[in-house]
């Protein structure tokens, strides 16, 4: 097999104006077909991809800070997923686990009992995209418990299903227009930005308000917790030490599911294998997708044995659930994790991007804080003066990545966060110039701003 990372020079390399003119007769033809519900990014079309490079249809190569969303952590032409996705396609595609067996489905539950957080028995139930994970966690605690009710927090995205667009938090896109959502599901605050909320929040008052919350609702009422151990959608937040750990307390105490929703953070993606091991917590059930298969639709509900099984024979399932493909590159996935390399890249993004780009809180009036893990990381553009966000800001420095050839997402309830995924593979040089180019934007649009002057000198004041 031509490997793609051998041929595909990772090099940044513009060849046209970005979307060019392939890419822009492309897009007008979706528009022709597509329902216009669907948003984009960048509308650029993707030739070949592999390393830390999105080729594009004009020969423009666009420096990936994005990995499809967190989901190409491997690399989006791994030589251990394209070798065994190639194996299974030769021998079937499709079965149905619920009609016959095979055992690819075993081996990917048996590699998540192993290395998920929790040191008890565990199984594990395979479906196909995170917010199926996220409804059957909620199914699973509830046959478990005899309860109804679901503990959410503020910030929280758990997916775009009827119930998970009721468990996540943003309204504009997800929500508008789309309800009503099921009911039971009860919001609490979470100990994060405590920069932002003066100097008396603290993970104590904030564990205060969760526990307030579960007394007046009665806590013998909830089945489940559901928390990201970083929240992703909501802005990269990470939670002040001893939240997480607060609430496992919390849920041991009052015997409700505590169920870890590690779509977003889990497979390497913030330097362990999973996010919630920094905070030294472990679910009773923990949530993985989006990076579980190299890019082929596969989830995991995955937690203590007799939480698992409480459910009646049949009652879990779905036509595609755990695909014998998607296990393949699952199974790829793992392979790659092997030898430690991939966790290791993950911190040396980090210390990369923390040299190139906190630096800008100091030197810039907008940019009010640098966060996050391993290959997890994200800027918050806010007036330092006034606290207001600015997610015009941040659109516009996203923007002007894009133009230069660089794929950076904007995320937060607010719309003011660029958040950076790298596939865990892109090289140091490619990675440094990406970053260059985004520190490049941060402060032309930093000085652009006609108050510039005065907001820093109130910052510095
Ligand atoms: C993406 C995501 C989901 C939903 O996954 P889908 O595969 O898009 O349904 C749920 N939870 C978190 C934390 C996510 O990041």
């Amino acid at each position: 097999m031509t490997l793609i990372q051998d041929t595909l020079p990772q090099t940044r390399h513009l060849a046209t104006a970005i979307p060019g003119p392939a890419s822009t007769a492309l897009h007008r033809e979706r528009e022709a077909h597509v329902t216009s519900g669907f948003g984009v990014a960048l509308p650029v079309f993707i030739n070949r991809a592999g390393g830390g490079i999105l080729e594009d249809v004009d020969g423009n190569r666009i420096i990936d800070l994005a990995a499809g969303i967190a989901v190409t952590s491997v690399g989006a032409s791994n030589p251990h997923v394209q070798t065994r996705v190639a194996a299974q396609m030769g021998r079937f595609t499709h079965t149905c686990f619920m009609v016959t067996e095979y055992d690819s489905f075993t081996q990917v539950a048996a590699w998540l009992n192993t290395h998920v957080p929790g040191d008890f028995d565990k199984r594990t139930a395979l479906f196909t995209t995170g917010a199926e994970a996220v409804e059957n966690a909620v199914k699973i605690a509830r046959a478990a418990t005899g309860r109804e009710r679901v503990l959410v927090f503020d910030d929280a995205y758990h997916g775009r299903s009827l119930l998970t667009l009721a468990m996540t938090a943003k309204e504009n896109p997800y929500k508008l227009t789309f309800g009503p959502f099921p009911g039971e599901v009860f919001r609490a605050p979470t100990a994060t930005r405590l920069w932002a909320r003066g100097a008396e929040a603290t993970a104590t008052s904030e564990l205060k308000a969760v526990e307030a919350l579960l007394d007046e609702n009665g806590p013998e009422t909830f089945a489940a917790m559901v928390i990201e151990p970083i929240q992703g959608e909501g802005g990269f937040l990470v939670p002040a030490p001893g939240f997480l750990a607060g609430l496992r307390e919390l849920a041991t105490r009052h015997g409700i599911v505590l169920v870890m929703d590690e779509i977003q953070t889990g497979l390497g993606r913030t330097g362990t294998l999973f996010a919630s091991e920094h905070d030294g917590v472990a679910g009773d059930l923990t949530l993985t997708a989006k990076a579980l298969a190299g890019g082929l639709p596969l989830s995991a509900v995955t937690g203590r044995a007799d939480i698992m099984n409480s459910v009646h024979k049949g009652g879990l399932g779905g036509t595609y659930a755990g695909n014998p493909v998607a296990c393949a590159a699952a199974l790829g996935v793992f392979e790659a994790f092997e030898d430690g390399t991939l966790l290791g890249n993950a911190n040396t993004i980090e210390s990369t991007a923390r040299e190139i780009l906190e630096p800008l809180v100091a030197e810039t009036s907008v940019v009010a804080e640098f966060r996050g893990r391993g290959a997890m990381l994200a800027l918050e553009f806010t007036d330092k003066a006034t606290l207001a966000p600015l997610p015009a800001l941040a659109a516009e420095v996203a923007a002007a990545c894009h133009g230069q050839g660089v794929l950076v997402l904007v995320c937060g309830t607010d719309g003011n966060v660029i958040r950076l995924l790298p596939p865990l593979v892109i090289g140091q040089e490619l990675l440094r110039d990406g970053l260059q180019v985004l520190r490049g934007a941060i402060t032309a649009a930093n000085n652009a701003r006609p108050d510039a002057a005065n907001t820093a000198a109130l910052a510095s004041a």
